[in-house]
């Protein structure tokens, strides 16, 4: 593991906050269906949301109904389904186009697939599809197998390994894309990023908000780009309400 930086980013009011949802929020559970939201985080991301005029994103492989049934009040944006859907102000934008993908198709494909294997979580993503062998990690060739074979029938997927899991996500789009297209409008436009994030796919994310100026904050152990890490989502929660007295 890379030594952890001995400073972290200073939240000022020109900051853009992106976050990433499992792991970084919320600690990891044995199912997707299970996180447990802390007590304080909802308030937490209201009162970031308030310091930073609205300047606050979640950015989760999870799609944006999912996220909201979760955080119902959240007042921000937020890029669903590792950024083909944006929502801003209570509306979905499906920014990247599936028009042959047929989900549940894919889903029974997985299915099926990985049938003699229990332990594998198939989880239907509106946007993909995703195995999860958290519960026998020894599974992962089965899924790796599987998966590869399935994004080859689906050219328009691309293949995202995540902790314990791999998923099929559409081409095209990826956290560093969602981070882009958020920060090229209101009220994202002209800040300075910080992104936290604790996976593989916030890697992309991270090195793109670090390439525009501002500071990536990985969660966690393993190998990152961040400059900067904190070990769990209560090292986040402790440091995003010190960032926000400095905010006052
Ligand atoms: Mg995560």
């Amino acid at each position: 593991m890379q030594p952890l930086a001995l400073s972290l980013p200073v939240l000022t009011p020109d900051t853009a906050l992106f976050l990433d949802f499992d792991g970084c929020l919320v600690d990891i559970a044995p199912r997707p269906d299970a996180v447990v939201i802390p007590p304080g985080l909802p308030e937490r991301l209201a009162r970031l949301h308030d310091a930073l005029d609205g300047a606050v994103a979640l950015i989760s492989g999870r799609d944006v109904a999912d996220l909201r049934r979760h955080l119902p009040d959240f007042p921000g944006a937020i890029a669903g389904s590792h950024g083909a859907e944006l929502a801003l102000s209570g509306q979905v934008i499906e920014t990247t186009h599936q028009a042959d993908l047929d989900p549940d198709a894919l889903h029974r494909a997985a299915a099926d697939a990985v049938a003699d294997h229990p332990a594998i979580l198939v989880e239907r993503k509106p946007h993909g599809v995703a195995l999860h062998y958290r519960a026998d990690p020894s599974l992962r060739p089965v899924v790796e197998e599987v998966m590869a074979r399935l994004a080859d029938a689906n050219p328009d997927l691309v293949l995202q390994p995540a902790k314990m899991a791999m998923e099929l996500r559409p081409a095209g789009s990826g956290k560093d894309g969602a981070l882009d297209r958020l920060l090229a409008m209101a009220p994202f436009a002209g800040r300075v990023p910080v992104y936290a994030g604790d996976d593989l796919t916030d890697e992309v994310a991270m090195a793109r908000a670090q390439a525009l100026g501002g500071q990536g904050i990985k969660i966690g152990a393993g190998e990152t780009v961040a400059r900067h890490r904190l070990p769990d989502p209560a090292a986040l929660a402790r440091w995003l309400d010190d960032a926000l007295e400095g905010l006052r």
